[in-house]
């Protein structure tokens, strides 16, 4: 497997603000919550609803955004919506409590609607590429389908996200069927959720270290690889300076671009596990069904 490299010296430059968040740009900074990241789209001291939350953390991890919310916005400030880029349960864990605490709609891509709106279950994930690290998370698994139909919306046909102007939102399936990722060309900034991530999230080490790499969407719910390699191809070729995954610390620079780069173009063998439940046989998805042709 060749290695991207992709190092220390590659980090986003980052104030840490005393809240917990890590800030990359003026109104972008993002809360590790365990394994996994929220972004926080907004300026310090935006008061309420002049702000936006991006994905929702892990089960548990309420009082944890709510208080870095309450430091770098205002004590009762709420969102103006909340942003989803997938709806895996590692980004969902206190959407439900979230949403409705909050009266915010809840924008997604319609694919992603089913598994947002309590109808469907994602395609099984495989355990067969998902490392020590799957079953490490076990706890943090939802017991039952999210449901926050009464707050979704869909993301518009157009391009826009209506909380964020400024930004697009870029469709990027294969690791989810609904998947996006966001863009703001003005300062080449990207949110990329897990349409590649920056820490091997395979490795229950390095996904708690989050020591740095350029690496393919995590491999246990990927359930098809030529989409999910179209996906990082079209980020790769917008040339992003700074990106914001959903695991792993963010990175910033001309060497960070290229690693993309890297990664998009030697994508089979870098990011698609040898072997799989999905590597040969990709699941297609329709309302919400996983079909995989055996
Ligand atoms: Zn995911
Ligand atoms: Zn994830």
């Amino acid at each position: 497997m060749t290695q991207v490299p992709l190092g220390a010296e590659n980090r986003a430059t980052e104030v840490d603000r005393d809240d917990g968040t890590h800030e990359v740009t003026p109104d972008v900074a993002y809360l590790r919550t365990m394994i996994v990241n929220v972004v926080f789209y907004g300026l310090a001291s935006a008061g309420d609803r002049n702000w936006t939350l991006i994905d929702a953390g892990v089960i548990g991890s309420k009082a944890l955004i709510k208080s870095a919310a309450a430091k770098r916005f205002g004590e009762t400030a709420r969102p103006s919506a909340i942003v989803m880029t997938h709806g895996h349960f590692d980004h969902v864990g206190v959407l439900e409590d979230l949403a409705s605490e909050w009266d915010v709609p809840v924008y997604a891509h319609p694919l992603e609607h089913p598994y947002l709106n309590g109808r469907a279950a994602y395609p099984s994930g495989d355990p067969s590429v998902g490392g020590g690290l799957m079953a490490a998370l076990g706890p943090l698994y939802p017991t039952k389908p999210v449901d926050v139909s009464s707050h979704l919306v869909e993301l518009p046909m157009d391009g826009s996200v209506p909380p964020m102007p400024g930004w697009r939102w870029l469709h990027t399936p294969g690791h989810a069927p609904g998947h996006i990722s966001l863009w703001r060309e003005a300062d080449r900034t990207m949110i990329v959720g897990d349409a590649f991530v920056t820490t091997k999230q395979e490795s229950v080490y390095a996904a708690l270290t989050q020591s740095p790499e350029m690496h393919g969407p995590p491999q246990y719910f990927t359930i098809d690889w030529n989409a999910a390699k179209a996906s990082v191809e079209k980020l790769a070729a917008l040339k992003p300076n700074l990106v914001v995954a959903g695991h792993g610390r963010a990175m910033q620079g001309a060497q960070m671009t290229q690693a993309l780069e890297k990664l998009a173009r030697e994508f089979f063998s870098v990011a698609v596990p040898k072997q799989g439940r999905y590597v040969d046989h990709p699941a297609t998805v329709q309302n919400g069904e996983a079909y995989q042709k055996p």
